[in-house]
């Protein structure tokens, strides 16, 4: 990143794009018609409105038709979960923008938990769906079930097991719910391969604008709408569409699928990373190491140092990470992922997190690696080669 600020928290947002930026701005400049309009200017704004949807569907591996935009993967993970389920099971380690909503949804919710390596413990969901008497009732009435399944962490990065539970899902006839907001132009996303019903995506997490994603929404499968009004989005999602911040999600969209191809030296960049932290700081435990992780994730623990005050102290040094322990709401709580995992306080309590993206460099890296040695508590540490 350029300037004196280094960003590495890639998974709270991202930076706008260069190409984004001017997508947006040409978009701004020469597009004044409503997509639902029937005139030329209507069609002007529908066939970009289209070709937005294209580029967010080829990077889900979906067809433009299960696309409809939403403000962001929060409303699509609202109201998947708001969709009317006589139960919902899901783990504990999902993001708020999935627990909330199931939590005051009018349907029986289990929760799972997950192993110390921060995957969901599938064994836990299948039995559930294979023995809990509320979700054996609601199947056996013709009732609805909804699991739902992050495809990676925000926290730690791990990713989980989606496919085979999408799988198991259908063999069940139950409908499988994914959040992949963190899998975006990080790893492949394949909709239609996974199997899912259903998959809530963000463009600000992929260097797109803030405001704007999509519930991916395999053909057929008819959720009822959370909004009601003009019928937008084929009388799925009314409201005049965000035709600025959908385009700009469209442009983010196909500039992540590019970066997939490369994610394999942003994986360098934080393995150079973690081995550097470990070398000096013996005792720092990179969480979920031993799992499938995101490429551009690491949650590490320093035990005996508070999280949040060395959230601040990087802030001071020019760095910007973030608390495994902060919520978005800025209060300090205790992370519910780190609890699902079972972590101990001393850990959880400990854990920051440092994400990259697109605009990260080995400078970057170098950068956070030299801070740590004047952040963190001198005491634990061993001279950086
Ligand atoms: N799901 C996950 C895994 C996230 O990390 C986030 C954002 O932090 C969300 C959902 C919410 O996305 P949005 O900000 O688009 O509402």
């Amino acid at each position: 990143m350029t300037g004196a600020r280094t960003y590495l928290d890639y998974n709270a947002t991202t930076p706008l794009r260069p190409e984004v930026q001017e997508a947006m701005t040409a978009a701004m400049v020469d597009i004044v018609g409503n997509p639902s309009s029937v005139h030329q200017e209507g069609r002007t704004a529908r066939k970009a409105l289209e070709e937005a949807r294209e580029k967010v569907a080829a990077l889900a591996g979906a067809s433009p038709r299960d696309v409809i935009f939403t403000s962001g993967a929060t409303e699509a993970n609202n109201w998947v979960m708001q969709a009317g389920w006589d139960a919902i099971v899901f783990s504990g380690i999902e993001h708020d923008a999935v627990q909330a909503p199931a939590a005051t949804a009018p349907a029986e919710t289990i929760i799972v938990g997950a192993d110390h390596a921060g995957v969901a413990d599938v064994g836990a969901m299948a039995e559930t769906v294979l023995c809990n008497p509320a979700v054996l009732t609601a199947l056996r009435n013709g009732g609805r079930v909804l699991l739902s399944l992050q495809a990676a962490n925000n926290e730690t990065g791990v990713c989980q097991p989606v496919m085979d539970v999408a799988q198991f899902c259908r063999a069940h006839d139950v409908s499988f719910h994914t959040d992949a907001v963190q899998c975006a132009g990080r790893q492949n996303l394949n909709f239609a391969l996974w199997g899912a019903d259903s998959m809530a995506l963000s463009a600000h997490k992929i260097g797109g604008p803030s405001g704007v994603g999509a519930l991916i929404v395999r053909g057929g499968h008819v959720l009822k709408p959370l909004l009601e009004g003009g019928g937008q989005e084929g009388r799925r999602r009314s409201g005049t569409e965000n035709l600025l911040g959908i385009i700009g999600f469209g442009a983010a969209a196909e500039l992540a699928l590019s970066d997939v191809a490369r994610a394999e030296g942003m994986r360098a960049m934080r393995d150079r990373m973690e081995q550097a932290l470990q070398a000096a700081w013996p005792d720092a435990q990179i969480i979920g190491q031993a799992s499938p992780r995101l490429p551009n994730t690491t949650a590490v623990a320093f035990p005996g140092q508070a999280a949040e005050t060395l959230v601040i102290k990087f802030d001071l040094a020019g760095i910007a990470v973030s608390a495994g322990s902060a919520c978005s709401s800025g209060k300090v709580k205790t992370s519910h992922v780190l609890d699902t995992m079972n972590l101990p306080p001393t850990l959880a309590n400990s854990t920051i997190r440092i994400s990259l993206g697109w605009n990260t460099t080995n400078e970057d890296i170098d950068t956070f690696i030299r801070t740590c040695t004047t952040v963190l508590r001198p005491t634990q540490q061993r001279a950086v080669a």
